[in-house]
């Protein structure tokens, strides 16, 4: 089966070998389906004149034997001549364009890569970056993933996307025979019971690294204030820490972030000003989009993250899409690149006003039913990005609480310690804070990712 696209008396066959004799004809007004092929549903296609130039297929990962579904929303396209082999540094080229404006930086990559790099489009405000694309005034293109699970305010938004800029976006969807097995297995909501990696990992991230497959490069929405801890670093432009392109292996992709360095705010005035659609779902106090079961409206002065996976820990707050953002943890719990060269790292946390705990002492603290002063503790690993970045307003925190009767630590909880922390202390993930009561022995722990010296000071006000 083939697609049949008939327009402009072009051509084309798909880049894939498995499909090489797909040949697919694409037309400006119509789409039809032939009797060749099977992978996208009977609907009108219109390209805009820019559009209709060659287009390299999302989707390059080859045909599976035994799935049903053979390779989701492809679209075909012509062969590419094949370029030789570029090789730029890249980090010097983020240093030359740190001070440059989005216009600049889009067009910067369009011109650079053509039609081998795309969009990923989330169907929220990163809407800013197609209206950077149009501005160029060069051909672009753009992709989004279907997860099946998005609200439906979300679906209309597409959309108006796509009439608006009279362009069509190239949906990627997860491979349904693992979203059978999946919900078969674990149900509909198996996220809130162990955690959202599995089920983006089937709706999201192979999808993504399916469509990634076709390209050289990709421009993403992401902005360093976005998520303080894991986007703080984000570069205008980098070589993609964790997927592959067209060409596979690593540094075989490229990533550009033209809004690295804008602010949400400016993001909205850009949108605002020049009149661009935008996702219902904004009025009604969504920031981050996503997911339906996954995203919820905020509060005025929440973090915009906080809307996402709220159940879960800090540190699990990447859905795998842009995992370089966050430094693994080795087998031994240590971050390598954090680790010193004698295999030492600086402790944290490092105050007067900061007593610290060791096991003898937490385990005292735990026994305690009557205490003489609360406390509040922090479980800390200190190669952890999450406690260093917390680090200045714990201490700044710890000061103000001097002489107030309320008794502030820190307890090392890595390493031997971890399995104790785990089992007796709550740890899921570092850093936690723990309130110990002076007339409990049983520990509060602190659930929100807000760590500033108010929200902290908040938190004991509310419990001392
Ligand atoms: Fe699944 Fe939620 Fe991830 Fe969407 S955001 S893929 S529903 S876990």
């Amino acid at each position: 089966m083939a697609l049949a696209f008939i327009s402009n008396s072009i051509a084309f066959s798909s880049s894939s070998s498995s499909r090489a004799e797909q040949v697919v004809q694409l037309n400006s007004t119509s789409f039809q389906p032939s009797d060749r092929c099977h992978l996208v549903s009977p609907a009108v296609l219109k390209l805009s004149p820019k559009r209709s130039r060659s287009v390299k297929a999302l989707n390059a990962e080859s045909r599976r034997s035994g799935s049903i579904v053979p390779s989701a929303a492809i679209t075909c396209a012509p062969d590419v001549m094949e370029k030789p082999v570029e090789v730029e540094d890249f980090e010097q080229l983020a240093k030359d364009l740190e001070n440059s404006s989005p216009l600049e930086i889009m067009d910067k990559a369009l011109e650079k890569y053509g039609n081998e790099i795309a969009i990923a489009f989330s169907g929220a405000e990163d809407v800013a970056l197609i209206e950077y694309a149009h501005l160029t005034g060069r051909p672009f293109r753009v992709f989004s993933l279907d997860t099946g699970r998005l609200n439906p305010e979300t679906y209309k938004f597409f959309d108006a996307v796509e009439k608006h800029y009279n362009i069509r976006i190239e949906y990627m969807f997860p491979d349904s025979v693992e979203v059978q097995a999946l919900v078969r297995t674990k149900g509909l909501f198996s996220f809130y019971e162990d955690g959202h990696q599995e089920c983006c990992r089937v709706r999201k991230v192979r999808p993504l690294r399916r469509a990634l497959k076709g390209l050289r490069a990709w421009i993403t929405g992401q902005r360093k204030d976005q998520s303080p801890g894991t986007r703080s670093q984000v570069p205008v432009v980098q070589v993609d820490p964790v997927f592959e392109g067209l060409d596979g292996g690593s540094g075989s992709l490229v990533k550009w972030n033209p809004v690295a360095n804008v602010a949400g705010n400016d993001i909205w005035n850009f949108l605002r000003t020049m009149d661009v659609p935008i996702n219902s779902l904004h009025a009604q106090g969504y920031v981050s989009i996503g997911c339906e079961p996954c995203t919820r409206a905020v509060l005025p002065g929440q973090h915009e993250r906080e809307g996402r996976w709220w159940w879960e820990d800090a540190k699990a707050k990447e859905c795998g899409l842009h995992k370089g953002n966050i430094k693994e943890e080795t087998v031994n719990g240590n971050e390598s690149d954090t680790l010193h060269a004698n295999g030492s790292v600086s402790d944290i946390f490092n105050s007067s006003d900061i007593l610290n705990l060791t096991r003898p002492g937490m385990e005292n603290l735990l026994k305690m039913e009557d205490r003489k002063d609360p406390w509040i503790v922090v479980l800390y690993a200190p190669w952890c990005q999450f406690c260093q970045a917390m680090e200045a307003s714990y201490v700044e925190f710890a000061e103000k609480l001097g002489g107030s009767g309320v008794k502030v630590g820190k307890f090392r909880a890595d390493g031997d310690e971890k399995a104790f922390a785990q089992q007796e202390l709550q740890l899921g993930s570092f850093p936690t804070i723990l309130f110990f009561p002076k007339h409990s022995s049983r520990p509060i722990k602190y659930s929100s990712e807000k760590r500033d010296v108010d929200s902290l000071t908040a938190f004991v006000s509310a419990l001392r």
